[in-house]
């Protein structure tokens, strides 16, 4: 039966128990998340518990076949920056029921993918223990979001994205069963794939595909140590383990729903420092990010000189975010800051080292052998002598997407090309040779980001009522990918594809990959129910007339 929207609610209603709501002012605010798109869903919906969630991807796959755009997005905190969480049919929100900490100790933690991470870490900081896959976005983000996007943070270049830490999962199948997904070993597998029901025959077409393409899906995997593009068929078979989490985790909803996460977690270390290096221009950045990796830090963290002059700005807000009671001693903590700049001397990036450990004297020692061993760069350096003094340099580097978010002043931030990753020693080869694009499209734009790992952000500032600036995006876009891919690199390292990235992974992958995932979207969602346009099926035209207009 094709259904009319009244015929859709009333149907829905029979069958969910959550809130349904269709007002104005809820779809206009599910229209948008933190990317540069606007999508309006035609419901969105409060799932109150699985069996909501059961019920409507049945009712979905069952009326798929006669309403062709019906669809489910999952939704968790809106704070995708690739559009992830956008639809135009149903939108379903795992906020308001489906949050929580289920159980904790300190090696692991049993969480709802609702959870915000901010109450999931007060959690886990009881057993002193963290998931150090977090975001800059720690305090707005969810688990759940975390997991879709395979998210990362300033602790990735020694821990890991978050795809090293999901244990285990309870996820909904197209089917509408819940199902427990976890690492197999070979006997395992087989016997999943003897079981021969719909749960066995995804196991089985995800091992064949996997089997019958192992060399292209092994050269297919990016070079480089965090990616977030595309169906990771690479990481799945080891050779010993089959893991299908390592395929969940990264696929944006578009695989399955997730309703429950185990997540490894690791002890915090008792004490860090941070150790500032202002660097005047970009020439050795490689050498210097491979000599300071040897020394292990558990953060490798950047900034350029618009992110430190709009910080200068705005300081007193940025303070404020400090939630610190001595206002007046911080500001005149960032006078070296004002100073700088208003000798016109900002160094052109700053690099945040930060070192874990037990002891004062090991982190010390590290930190002295390091000076030691950078010196003869000639760069301003600096060993920060508290948490005071760090935390002006942290909280520059984790505000600087929304300092520019709140500031555009007429223009927005526009992330569109916001999560390149190249291998750091390719850097100095690739960095002036995307600025250069950007400078010669005049765009006026911000970098920061993970300098470690050699994946920055690049945040433009545009006018979207102009629809010239629209026009770029994709002209933008085609040059620095084509650039990445020149490097082996990839598209986006954290961010995930979404609506903005889904469009470019075939000029990062090739046709012959782009269809094995499209294969492995046939295999775990035949009728396309789960997150449409995301991950496969995405197209630039879509993307274009999509992106905000304001
Ligand atoms: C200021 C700012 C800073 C940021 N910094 C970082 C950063 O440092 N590192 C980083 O990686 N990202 C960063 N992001 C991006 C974003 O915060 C992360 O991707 C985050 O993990 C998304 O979580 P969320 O709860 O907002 O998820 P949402 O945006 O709601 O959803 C993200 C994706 O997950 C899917 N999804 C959500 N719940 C489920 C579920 N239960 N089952 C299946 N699929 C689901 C959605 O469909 C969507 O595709 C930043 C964003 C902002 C605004």
């Amino acid at each position: 039966m094709k259904f009319t929207h009244s015929d859709l609610q009333s149907k829905i209603k029979e069958i969910f128990k959550g809130e349904i709501n269709f007002d104005e002012k809820t779809l206009d605010t599910y229209s948008r998340d933190a990317s540069l798109l606007e999508v309006k869903p035609e419901l969105v919906l409060f799932p109150q518990n699985t069996e909501d969630i059961k019920n409507l991807v049945k009712f979905v796959s069952q009326n798929k076949a006669d309403n062709p755009n019906l669809s489910i997005t999952a939704r968790a905190a809106g704070t995708c920056m690739s559009g992830g969480s956008l639809s135009e049919s149903i939108v379903m929100d795992m906020t308001k029921h489906f949050g929580g900490v289920l159980s904790v100790s300190p090696e692991e933690v049993v969480a709802l993918p609702g959870t915000f991470y901010r109450d999931f870490e007060t959690e886990t900081l009881k057993h002193n223990a963290i998931l150090p896959s977090y975001t800059a976005s720690k305090m707005l983000n969810t688990v759940g979001g975390m997991v879709a996007n395979n998210s990362a943070g300033e602790k990735t270049l020694a821990y890991g994205k978050t795809e090293e830490y999901v244990k285990e999962m309870k996820v909904i199948f197209a089917d509408g069963n819940e199902y427990i997904t976890k690492p197999l070993n070979k006997e395992e597998l087989e016997r999943k794939i003897a079981q021969g029901d719909y749960e066995g025959n995804i196991y089985k077409n995800l091992w064949n595909l996997i089997q019958e393409n192992e060399q292209a899906i092994k050269y297919a995997k990016p070079d480089v140590s965090k990616n977030s593009a595309g169906y990771y068929l690479w990481n799945v078979w080891d050779g010993h383990t089959f893991d299908i989490n390592k395929l969940i985790t990264g696929s944006q909803g578009t695989l399955c729903v997730i309703t429950e996460i185990k997540f490894k977690l690791v002890p915090v270390k008792k004490k860090s420092k941070l150790f500032v290096i202002f660097m005047r221009d970009l020439e050795n950045l490689s050498e210097l990010v491979n000599e300071i990796l040897p020394f292990k830090p558990e953060s490798l963290e950047s900034y350029d000189d618009s992110t430190m002059k709009l910080a200068i700005r705005f300081l007193p807000e940025m303070i404020k975010k400090m939630k610190v009671n001595h206002f007046v001693k911080l500001m005149f903590g960032f006078l070296p800051e004002v100073g700088m700049m208003l000798k016109g001397g900002i160094p052109k990036l700053i690099l945040l080292v930060e070192f874990g450990g037990d002891e004062d004297a090991e982190i010390d020692k590290k930190m002295k052998d390091l000076y030691a061993k950078i010196h003869h760069f000639g760069f301003t350096m600096r060993m920060s002598r508290s948490e005071e003094e760090s935390s002006k340099y942290w909280t520059i580097r984790r505000e600087s997407f929304n300092l520019l978010r709140q500031h555009g002043k007429g223009a927005r931030t526009a992330p569109f090309i916001d999560d390149v990753v190249v291998k750091p020693e390719y850097l100095p080869k690739f960095l002036p040779k995307m600025r250069k694009i950007l400078d010669d499209h005049k765009l006026v734009y911000t970098i920061a980001g993970h300098a470690g790992n050699g994946n920055f952000h690049i945040i433009p500032l545009m006018n979207m009522k102009d629809p010239k600036n629209a026009e770029l995006i994709p002209v933008v876009s085609d040059k620095i990918y084509s650039l990445v891919k020149e490097y082996r690199g990839s598209i986006d390292a954290e961010h995930n594809d979404g609506i903005i990235r889904t469009p470019y992974l075939e000029q990062m992958f090739g046709h012959e990959i782009v269809d094995l995932f499209k294969k492995t979207k046939e295999i775990f969602d035949p009728q396309n129910i789960f997150n449409p346009g995301k991950k496969v099926g995405g197209t630039k035209q879509y993307m274009i007339d999509h992106i905000v207009k304001n």
